[in-house]
């Protein structure tokens, strides 16, 4: 069991009188992604994604396309996604071939015929591994399944070593208008330690390029704990990152999750600690970050975001899904959402092409939500922008989280992680830096039993 994410309920009354453990980095997920846990998504609700694509096309519920490419140059010890590092350009196009007849089997049906794009996410893997001409066979043909025009974003992932000018043009000219850069670390030692495939001079040199192309978002993402990381250099990193002034930063705290070579390693070594900073620390180290940012003038607007002009810097995708967005989601492993049902694809690249081949949907599992697990759903992943007001989700759900969240909510307002309102609730900076662990809490009781190991 891993002790960060004990539930801190259940655990408060011992803790008093205990002295302060340290809390070590343990195998495992604490991050939220998504509710309810995957878990609890099973292959006999598969059906139901059917249903739904029956359906007449809503007119009120925004949609999003996602496209999952699961490629990378070199996998990262801390990578817990299936990917792929050895196939060739014959194998990757036949994987897009595959995916844009999934695409289309989808677009044409009654809930989808029609609709355009709110927003477009590419992610992986590494999109940027895939060549220009990839990159825009596979857009124009996903623009003639559903069209983004007037889109309000298009985001894209990419590795700072897969970028020249010319797949940088190319980005652009596809209609890419955020751009996230995995940056991590500016430290070749620890991007190599870490099993990053890019170095330092490919960050400034992609970052530079790419500023004069007019891309409307540039986001650059940390990685606060990697192995081998001291408080000089996480200095040294936040120095370099805010010298470049991007358009916003996202910081995760490293996490360890099963299926990494991390965790294999540990595992072949007898070791339960993580070779990385404990949690105390990780969260120190972000908050230093969001701290020197906020000296230049950002603002944090979530557990792991500090943006320099909130009225124009938004994050489309993130929003509209959590607020119940369509998701319209093709590609190996990729999670999609549509009509109140979540569903996810084969996680394996041949299952995944077989299904697709043999003219079935390469869906895995699914899991129909309730009106109450939209309402806890949205509740907590909203959480972790810091503050929520009571009366949004009385007018949404009809629900009100003092209500049904009065013991949660106590909890965090007497540790000193959140203060409570007439209006709402706001998170401290110690609330939210450590969100995710208490966002279990809040999870419904027949889903909480599963929820840390997901
Ligand atoms: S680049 Fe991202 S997806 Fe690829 S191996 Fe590294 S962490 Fe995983």
């Amino acid at each position: 069991m891993q002790t960060t994410l004990d539930s801190p309920l259940a655990s408060a009354a011992t803790e008093a009188n205990a002295p302060k453990k340290v809390e070590q980095t343990e195998v495992g997920n604490y991050f939220v992604s998504n509710y309810p846990p995957f878990s609890f998504w099973k292959p006999d609700q598969v059906s139901l994604v059917e249903e739904v694509l029956q359906r007449p096309a809503p007119t009120n519920i925004p949609l999003g396309v996602y496209f999952h490419i699961p490629f990378c140059r070199k996998r990262c010890h801390f990578c817990y996604f299936k990917v792929y590092t050895d196939k060739n350009a014959q194998e990757v196009k036949a994987y897009i071939d595959a995916g844009m007849r999934e695409m289309a089997s989808f677009a044409s049906q009654p809930y989808l015929k029609g609709r355009k794009a709110h927003f477009v996410y590419f992610g992986g893997g590494t999109p940027s591994y895939l060549s220009v001409p990839q990159l825009k066979d596979l857009t124009n043909r996903m623009k003639d399944l559903v069209s983004w025009e007037g889109a309000a974003e298009v985001a894209f992932e990419a590795e700072p070593g897969t970028l020249n000018e010319v797949k940088l043009t190319g980005i652009r000219e596809i209609g890419v208008t955020r751009l996230s850069l995995g940056v991590e670390n500016f430290d070749d030692h620890i991007l190599e330690t870490n099993g990053r495939a890019h170095r330092s001079g490919e960050i400034d040199k992609a970052y530079r390029f790419a500023r004069t192309l007019g891309f409307e978002h540039i986001n650059i993402d940390l990685i606060a704990g990697m192995m081998n990381e001291t408080a000089a250099n996480w200095k040294d990193t936040v120095a370099k990152a805010v010298a470049m002034q991007p358009d916003a930063v996202t910081i995760y705290q490293m996490e360890v999750p099963f299926n990494t070579t991390m965790y294999q390693q540990m595992k072949a070594e007898g070791k339960v600690t993580a070779p990385v900073a404990d949690w105390q620390t990780k969260r120190d180290w972000v908050s230093y970050a969001f701290d020197e940012f906020q000296k230049v003038g950002y603002t944090v607007t979530s557990a792991y975001t500090v943006v320099k002009d909130p009225q124009r810097i938004k994050f489309v995708y993130r929003d509209s899904l959590w607020e119940g967005a369509d998701l319209l989601s093709s590609g190996v492993a990729s999670f999609g959402h549509l009509g109140g049902v979540h569903y996810q694809n084969q996680a394996d690249v041949g299952p995944y092409m077989q299904a697709i081949d043999a003219g079935q949907r390469p869906i895995y599992r699914a899991y129909q939500t309730t009106a109450e697990d939209r309402f806890v759903r949205e509740f907590i992943l909203k959480l972790k922008l810091g503050r929520s007001e009571f009366d949004y989700y009385i007018k949404k759900f009809g629900e009100d989280p003092r209500k049904h969240f009065g013991p949660q909510l106590d909890y965090l307002a007497k540790e000193g992680f959140a203060t409570l309102d007439a209006n709402g609730i706001t998170l401290t900076r110690d609330g939210l830096l450590q969100v995710d662990r208490l966002l279990h809490d809040f999870f419904l009781p027949q889903h909480r039993q599963y929820a840390r190991y997901t």
